[in-house]
């Protein structure tokens, strides 16, 4: 079946997943949902119950070109982006983007390097952020942190750039945990930051793993390039001179002067370990042969998220919670690998031992 050309059909939003931007169609129009789905897409080749959206047909309806649909559409460019480059989540992204898109809710795909919508200040990662809206206004720093991750994408590429990235947050989160005499200025400006996010007695209501997230982003971003560079990766790997000059710039970047007096740390890991590897590629993509849906909230998420929320401490192991949030799933099983166990003595010191 052929629909005309609908009146006055809204754009696209940018990352907008095609069913979102049919939904808001059918929508605006009071058309059903379903019989426009099946006006714009056709069984997928294979003989599969799946339907694919045909770019002609809705640009035929919409009187966009198919090459502007493609523009702010992922699942209609040719040939298909590289979907590892993007979260396998859609997301509904900015809410104050969204109130320009008429026609109810949109979902986008939005990809690894998206973590604030810097024009309205509001934090939009990792994807659990749906349930809480996370303004910025109070934490400049955090806006900025995305301006400088961005450049480390052009500079390096985004695989590179997702590596080193995740494995700041990761490591910034274990960073967390240890005791406040194991770090730097930073240790105190995440918990500045918690408070702000997370305001105290209010954790119940105003906790997610992704305001932790948010509350070390400044500093994650200011470790990455580090990560990422090949000149800083291989002055980790060198000579105890030259790993001399790497751990200087780390205490430089955390700001912690004692940084670097002993090797038990999670960055000295990395160094020992990660640093001679290739970047790692998410564990979880999209696969392309499954249409894109939103996901519904998992209530073993919702249970966990409660169980970190009820035990909350910004001063005491706060990290945890990061470490163990399935956005750092790349990540997570490499830091670990050899497995370390991490101890806590008596007197505040703590250290790494390979088990
Ligand atoms: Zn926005």
């Amino acid at each position: 079946m052929l629909l005309p050309r609908l009146p006055d059909p809204v754009p696209p939003a940018q990352h907008e997943i095609a069913a979102s931007y049919i939904g808001r169609l059918a929508r605006l129009h009071g058309l059903d949902i379903n019989t426009l789905w099946r006006c714009v897409t056709e069984r997928e080749a294979s003989g599969g119950m799946r339907r694919a959206v045909l770019p002609e047909r809705l640009a035929a309806i919409t009187g966009r070109t198919v090459h502007a649909l493609a523009g702010a559409l992922p699942e209609l460019r040719t040939p298909q982006p590289d979907w590892a480059m993007f979260r396998h989540q859609p997301q509904p992204g900015c809410h104050h983007c969204n109130a320009k898109h008429p026609g109810g809710e949109v979902t986008r795909i939005l990809p690894h390097h998206r973590y604030v919508c810097t024009r309205h200040r509001l934090w939009l990662c990792p994807s659990d952020a749906d349930g809480h809206t996370t303004p910025l206004d109070a934490l400049p720093e955090i806006v900025q942190a995305q301006r400088r991750h961005l450049r480390i994408l052009q500079r390096h590429g985004w695989a590179i750039t997702y590596d080193a990235v995740l494995t700041a947050i990761f490591i910034c989160g274990q960073l967390w945990s240890l005791p406040e005499n194991e770090n730097g200025e930073a240790w105190h400006d995440w918990i500045r930051r918690a408070n702000i996010l997370i305001p105290p007695g209010t954790a119940e209501a105003t906790f997610s793993v992704s305001r932790l997230c948010a509350a070390v982003y400044p500093e994650a971003v200011a470790l990455a390039p580090l990560f990422a560079s090949p000149h800083w990766r291989q002055q980790a790997q060198r000579t105890a001179w030259d790993r001399h000059l790497f751990n200087a710039e780390i205490a430089r970047r955390l700001r912690h002067p004692r940084y670097g007096q002993h090797e038990n740390d999670p960055i000295s890991h990395w160094a020992n370990m990660t640093a001679k590897r290739p970047p790692l590629a998410p564990i979880r993509v999209h696969d392309q042969k499954h249409h894109l849906r939103k996901p519904a909230p998992r209530t073993a998420t919702q249970r966990t998220q409660q169980r970190h929320a009820h035990a909350f401490n910004p001063s005491h192991r706060a990290g945890d919670a990061l470490t163990a949030h399935r956005h750092l799933a790349t990540v997570f099983r490499r830091a670990w690998h050899p497995f370390r166990t991490h101890t806590l003595l008596r007197n505040g010191d703590s250290y790494y031992t390979l088990s």
